[in-house]
């Protein structure tokens, strides 16, 4: 899981005294003159905006413009400080990938045991069931395949099934 600093935090720790505004916290700009607070910090998106002067950027930008360091620097300047780490929202692309791999892998099985027990029935007499088992005779291997990949480590091959299948 990936953490990221808490920019207001940084920001406090900076001296630069903030108060809540709604979803924000404001503040008197560092990067130009200003008596009435036109800095904006939002912790849901880890950035900060000036709308005096146009400043804005993330935690370490803002250190960056703030103490005129640079990168490097920055983190350096946050490793000798204790800040709270902020969560990042799960990534949407990877949880539906896992439900899509999930739901797919219930899917192929309960076909697979589908199959299976059909063509051990002796459902399939006459012409055109014997077509019909062999339809699903070749659609076997395939599921089977998409089974092993499913239940691998490769996830690499994962995604390539999930794209093909267009993730249902
Ligand atoms: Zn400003």
């Amino acid at each position: 899981m990936q953490i990221n600093v808490s920019i207001k935090e940084v920001v406090i720790n900076s001296g630069i005294p903030l108060k809540k505004r709604g979803k924000n916290h404001i503040g008197l700009c560092p990067f130009h003159s200003e008596k009435t607070p036109s800095f904006t910090v939002s912790e849901e998106k880890q950035i900060f905006r000036c709308f005096g002067c146009g400043e804005g950027g993330d935690a370490i930008s803002f250190l960056m413009k703030l103490h005129k360091i640079t990168f490097r620097e920055a983190m350096k300047w946050l490793g000798h400080n204790t800040f709270t780490f902020v969560e990042r929202k799960p990534d949407m692309k990877k949880v539906m990938f896992e439900a899509w791999k999930k739901s797919y892998l219930n899917k192929i099985c309960f076909l697979i045991r589908g199959i299976n027990r059909l063509l051990v029935s002796g459902f399939f007499k006459g012409r055109w069931q014997v077509e019909r088992s062999a339809v699903l005779f070749h659609a076997l291997p395939v599921l089977e395949y998409h089974h092993e990949i499913l239940c691998g480590s490769d996830e690499d091959l994962q995604k390539e099934l999930y794209r093909e299948t267009g993730g249902c």
